[in-house]
């Protein structure tokens, strides 16, 4: 059911676009404002139509990939670690309850993408998704974009990876199954920083239990997609002792997993104040050290 805006009529939303799109200045123009029901209870879903979907990742970002699909803002995962909160900015809100709770609907984004891989210059190069924001988030279970954008790459023929910290891809493994079958440059990664519950509690609230990630990647492995896992982020202090990665490794290489990827933690400027603040409450004993070594 729309809500009506607090100026009485729907927002317009003025995107600076992060880095993952390219750098470019873009108006999504009138915005419907949608309060979520059910499952989404809680979320404010902002349904915008974007111009473009397929974004350029600009190149001195130093990422293993050029091109990127998001067809989500904001996430309700709501990791307390998210390198993607600053580009909640950019919509002029918050990087705190506002990314885990206002989520941003690109409505069109499947429609856009078969307009644009029509394009004489689009060249079918390899497109990553779950780059910022999970497309598997729990949106994705009503609006189905990431499901129209795979079908639309896969019976393209175009390559792509998919990076998400959600069992519902295992919604969509027929399609990857498909996917996988034209193109052997599909792939998949479920992203399991921790198998500690009390870690997986305190960080990653509203993600799946990392078990069923697990099952997840070899369920994916068994039906023929490849799918990797990322330890992702290794939190200092909080998930690196070496019995608690030697666990994720062991689950990881029993489930099949096509490629094991660590990364550490990265506080980027603004994910870092939100960081330690929240630190400070859950952990209080990291947060010097943590305030000391990762900048002024
Ligand atoms: S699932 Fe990914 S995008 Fe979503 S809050 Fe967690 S780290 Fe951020």
């Amino acid at each position: 059911m729309p809500r009506p805006s607090p100026s009485g009529g729907p927002d317009q939303i003025r995107w600076r676009l992060a880095d993952d799109d390219g750098g470019q200045s873009d108006l999504f123009g009138e915005a419907e404002r949608v309060a979520g029901r059910g499952e989404l209870a809680g979320l404010e879903l902002l349904h915008v139509r974007a111009q473009r979907v397929i974004n350029r990742v600009p190149e001195a970002s130093g990422l293993p990939f050029n091109w990127t699909i998001n067809p989500y803002r904001g996430c309700s995962h709501a990791c307390v670690y998210c390198f993607a909160r600053p580009t909640h900015e950019y919509l002029g809100f918050g990087i705190g309850e506002d990314f885990d709770r206002r989520i941003v609907i690109k409505i069109n984004a499947v429609e856009r993408l078969r307009a644009e891989l029509r394009s004489v210059r689009w060249r079918g190069e390899a497109i990553a998704m779950g780059t910022n924001t999970d497309p598997y988030q729990p949106v994705e279970g009503r609006y189905r974009l990431t499901q129209g954008i795979i079908e639309t790459l896969a019976a393209a023929n175009n390559p792509f990876s998919i990076l998400t910290k959600s069992t519902l891809i295992g919604r969509d493994t027929d399609l990857l199954v498909e996917a996988t079958r034209r193109n052997d440059m599909v792939h998949a990664a479920l992203s399991i920083g921790t198998l500690d519950e009390d870690v997986w509690r305190l960080t990653e609230p509203h993600t799946p239990h990392p078990l069923r990630r697990m099952e997840t990647v070899a369920r994916l492995n068994e039906a023929g997609v490849p799918c990797g896992v990322m330890i992702a982020p290794v939190l200092p202090g909080i998930s690196d002792a070496p019995e608690q990665i030697e666990a994720v490794v062991r689950a990881a290489i029993e489930a099949g997993a096509t490629s094991i990827t660590p990364i550490m933690l990265h506080l980027r400027k603004g994910v870092r104040d939100h960081y330690l603040g929240w630190l400070e409450q859950a952990r209080p004993e990291l947060a010097p050290a943590m305030r000391a070594s990762s900048g002024p």
